[in-house]
């Protein structure tokens, strides 16, 4: 057996240090793979496997893929959960002693994407990384390709339901966390069964532990934690430390692109649960898991990618703080009443590039001369953009205007530096402008002129030859030369070297044509690499002013949501909402965003809507099925959410005092992958609504009880209402959808209940729903019309109604003629005994016996008094 090669050998020891990872390894235009990732990664991308000698008797499995068509490949890896490691030649090849140093620059894992092709411009990717003990947790979400770190501490009773909250709400693509976290059974099969994404355990706590503060301080280059508002916060801390670790290790480059750091706190947010969010379908919908359809598809008009994924934050966070609250409101105002300045910023907004993930991707050093023309090309937009908003008044379109900065530099360097639609990559250079550089500019007259003088050499050849047809051509084994045909090479001078001969012609060089040769091959390659060189430079002065241009993106992301809220509530006819910090809530005219913008036809049936802390703190919603119950009910949540995020509202008028959270309980849904059934899961929400609302909570319940018996299930409904009714268990503001229309007495037991119904209009067997909401229970559930509409046959339907008579009577239900002949005489007798018994006087004595007081003795007397009487 020989030797293994040293590249081999330089290979398996960088593989050794990254078992867990596909690992890319340069090989000049290539990223290669080998053995056993060359075995996986054939299968999974269809490569072709092929070998390499690698000294060895048995050459290595192998297979590649090209370096500048490489990011689709990792895209495919790592949705198939793979992690991909980019191991880069260090040094320039054509320098190097003996083998090119190699060196992992990045582990690409879900949660460490930056390659805008595989991310989705409209979310952001966040990596999330947990530290816990006994008593607390820490977590801090991050969007690398934003520069985005958030960060808050959880304590006590609640922190594993608001850790679940929060991981829902964030939703990232890779989680990391400490070993304790795994004694958290409900949080890590949370993980595990609904968000399904990358988890993976620290390498070393307590290590990281003990150096946290300094990986900190260091990496924000600061003093004190507490100028990152962390002092006291020892998880959040360590949250951040086994993130900021985490990247390290895995990204030797790009770590600068983390600005700073975002503390915050559940008290700054509404408390928003998951079931919540997907019950009021705010960014998917529930059935189809798709943006259309949710209240972020109606609310979206924003133009860039930035403002896209604000939009979606907000949505996810609403506010409440009045202060800021109006604040929103104010610039939203402003924008909405001036029409003419919000087309003019929506047009410029249009032409906006993703300046967040740009800026990224020029930070990490994979940007391309396009990627930098963009950037030029979003910097122009910056004065116009900077301009219309100079006269607003409100705080925070000031703010915006402060925050623009236009970046005149950066567009004046790209402007000059770059070519107008350069190639994609900058591999052969012909990216730099003319005039930039002198030094270029030589190399390309030299390359232009010597051109020149090969036109002339041509000419001067023939005149010499007289070979009329001779002319000089080029290709990459021989370089340039004289070609001649077959018939005419007698006559070429002694001073011809020949090089080549084919079937029709020959070839020759000149020493001439040698000289000239070197200087065009020299200076091309001189171009390429200048070229290079001073697109890095470009791009670092570009890098270099990241806060810029960070500072520009978030007031670009923040003007693109305040007028894609005034342009939806213009185009939509919504009104500016009352923000109070009353305990009312009173809705003019309210509609359901969504609803109405997917109806098509009818028109939406607006209604209002009457909520306060005393005498109508709890409604209680009666009416047929379809009526508009969970209709009306999800727009009022809506609309209380709508206000909070800063948006105009659907509806006339509405006052909103503020509320801490929105808790749902809607319909039934079977949690299957749990194995917890439609009862228990409901029971569950309801349990966790309970324990999470607050007297300031706004509640949505609907058909709480149904899926147990009757008696059982109104038995629990009623609780549930006594329980939110009295003010010192809770006390919140409630609409409860019910179909036990028993409930409907509450109104008169409790002070804080009143009774409301969704009206329907009766003629014969056939309804209409009117879909207002009017005081007072329903009189009916009208669930046999209901069900004719939905098309039952006829002949169900009118035994429907039979059976409800009877019913309803108190009387048997009768079988069918078809049944009545079968069991004729069966029938009859259990008819009489059965309808006698009713009145009859065996029940009236029954009815008088105290079974607890009787002996014996009397038991058996009072049993044969009893046969007598039948
Ligand atoms: P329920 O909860 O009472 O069974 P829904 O709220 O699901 O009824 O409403 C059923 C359908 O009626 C909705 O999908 C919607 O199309 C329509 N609808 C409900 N409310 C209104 C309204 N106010 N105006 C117009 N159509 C409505």
């Amino acid at each position: 057996m020989g030797k293994i090669s040293p590249m081999m050998e330089q290979y398996n020891s960088i593989k050794t240090k990254h078992k867990d990872h596909i690992l890319f390894f340069r090989l000049g235009d290539f990223y290669e793979m080998f053995y056993d990732d060359a075995l996986l990664a054939s299968k999974e991308l269809e490569l072709t496997l092929t070998g390499r000698d690698c000294g060895q008797e048995e050459r290595a499995p192998m297979c590649g893929v090209p370096y500048h068509s490489a990011e689709a490949y990792i895209a495919r890896l790592i949705k198939k959960g793979y992690k991909v490691a980019i191991c880069e030649q260090t040094e320039d090849p054509s320098l190097a002693k003996g083998l090119v140093q190699r060196e992992v620059i990045r582990v690409i894992t879900p949660g460490t994407i930056v390659e805008t092709s595989m991310l989705d411009e409209g979310t952001n990717n966040f990596i999330a990384s947990i530290f816990c003990d006994t008593k607390g947790f820490g977590v801090c979400f991050t969007d690398i390709s934003t520069g985005e770190i958030n960060t808050t501490e959880y304590i006590g009773r609640d922190a594993q339901q608001k850790l679940i909250n929060e991981l829902g709400r964030f939703l990232p693509s890779e989680i990391i966390f400490n070993q304790s976290f795994l004694d958290y059974k409900q949080v890590t099969s949370f993980i595990k069964n609904k968000l399904g994404c990358s988890a993976n355990l620290t390498d070393d706590d307590e290590q990281i532990i003990a150096s946290a503060r300094k990986i900190i301080t260091t990496h924000f280059n600061v003093q004190q934690l507490s100028e990152l508002s962390l002092e006291d916060k020892p998880y959040c801390v360590n949250a951040v430390a086994i993130l900021l670790r985490y990247l390290s290790d895995t990204q030797k480059i790009g770590l600068e692109r983390l600005l700073s750091i975002d503390y915050y706190n559940d008290k700054q947010y509404m408390n928003l649960d998951i079931i919540a969010r997907r019950n009021l379908e705010l960014t998917e919908t529930m059935r189809s898991g798709e943006k259309k359809g949710s209240l972020l598809w109606v609310l979206d008009k924003t133009k860039t990618a930035m403002g896209k994924r604000l939009l979606r934050t907000y949505i996810e966070q609403p506010l409440i703080n009045p202060a800021a609250i109006d604040k929103r409101l104010n610039a939203v105002d402003e924008l909405y009443q001036n029409s003419i300045q919000r087309s003019e910023i929506i047009a410029i907004l249009t032409g906006i590039f993703d300046l967040e993930r740009l800026m990224t991707k020029v930070v990490f050093g994979n940007c391309t001369p396009r990627d930098l023309k963009a950037l030029e090309c979003t910097a122009s937009k910056l004065p116009g953009l900077k301009e219309s908003v100079i006269d607003f008044k409100s705080a925070y379109l000031k703010q915006i205007y402060e925050g623009i900065d236009v970046l005149a530099d950066i567009y004046e360097l790209i402007h000059r530096a770059i070519k107008d639609e350069p190639p994609v990559t900058i591999k052969d250079g012909g990216v730099i402008e003319k005039g930039y550089n002198e030094e270029l500019d030589n190399l390309h007259d030299i390359v232009f002129n010597t051109k020149e003088y090969l036109a002339k050499i041509e000419a001067e050849e023939r005149e010499k030859t007289g070979i009329s047809k001779l002319k000089i051509g080029y290709n990459r084994v021989f370089g340039y030369y004289i070609e001649v045909t077959r018939s005419n090479s007698e006559n070429v001078p002694d001073r011809y070297i020949r090089k080549q001969t084919l079937a029709n012609c020959e070839r020759f060089i000149t020493e001439e044509l040698k000289v000239l040769e070197e200087k065009i091959l020299g200076a091309n390659e001189k171009i390429v690499r200048l070229e290079q060189r001073l697109f890095e430079e470009v791009r670092t002065y570009v890098a270099s002013q990241l806060q810029r241009a960070q500072s520009t993106a978030n007031a670009i992301a923040r003007l693109d949501v305040y007028s894609s809220f005034a342009e939806v509530s213009s185009l939509r006819g919504y009104n500016r909402p009352d923000i109070t910090i009353s305990d009312e809530l009173i809705i003019k005219d309210g509609r359901h965003p969504v609803v109405e913008a997917l109806l098509t036809g009818v028109p939406f049936v607006a209604n209002d809507c009457y909520l306060n802390g005393t005498d109508n703190q709890i409604n209680i919603i009666t009416g047929p099925n379809m009526a508009g119950k969970s209709t009306y009910m999800r727009q009022v949540a809506l609309i209380v959410l709508m206000a909070q995020i800063g948006c105009f509202v659907p509806a006339s008028s509405a006052k909103i005092g503020i509320v801490d959270g929105i808790f749902t309980r809607v319909g039934a849904s079977d949690d299957l992958a749990s194995g917890q059934s439609t009862f228990m899961v409901e029971m569950n929400e309801v349990a966790q609504i309970l324990k999470g609302a607050t007297n300031k909570s706004l509640l949505i319940l609907d058909e709480i009880g149904r899926g147990t018996s009757t008696f059982d299930g109104m038995s629990i409904a009623r609780a549930v209402i006594e329980f939110i009714a009295d003010k010192k268990k809770l006390g919140a503001k409630t609409l409860f959808a019910t179909h036990y229309h028993e409930l409907t007495a509450l109104e008169d037991a409790l002070d804080s209940v009143k009774n409301y119904n969704i009206a329907v209009k009766k003629r014969g067997d056939d309804i209409t729903f009117l879909r207002r909401i009017v005081p007072g229970g329903a009189d009916d559930s009208y669930g046999i019309e209901v069900s004719k509409l939905a098309g039952i046959p006829d002949v169900i339907i009118a035994r429907a109604h039979e059976i409800l008579t009877a019913l309803e009577n108190g009387t048997c239900v009768q079988p069918t003629i078809k049944a009545q002949r079968q069991n004729q005489e069966q029938y009859e007798n259990a008819q009489t005994s059965l309808l006698s018994l009713a009145e009859s006087p065996v029940i009236e004595k029954l009815k008088t016996i105290d079974v607890n007081t009787l002996t014996p003795i009397e038991a058996l007397n009072a049993l044969y008094e009893l046969k007598n009487m039948l």
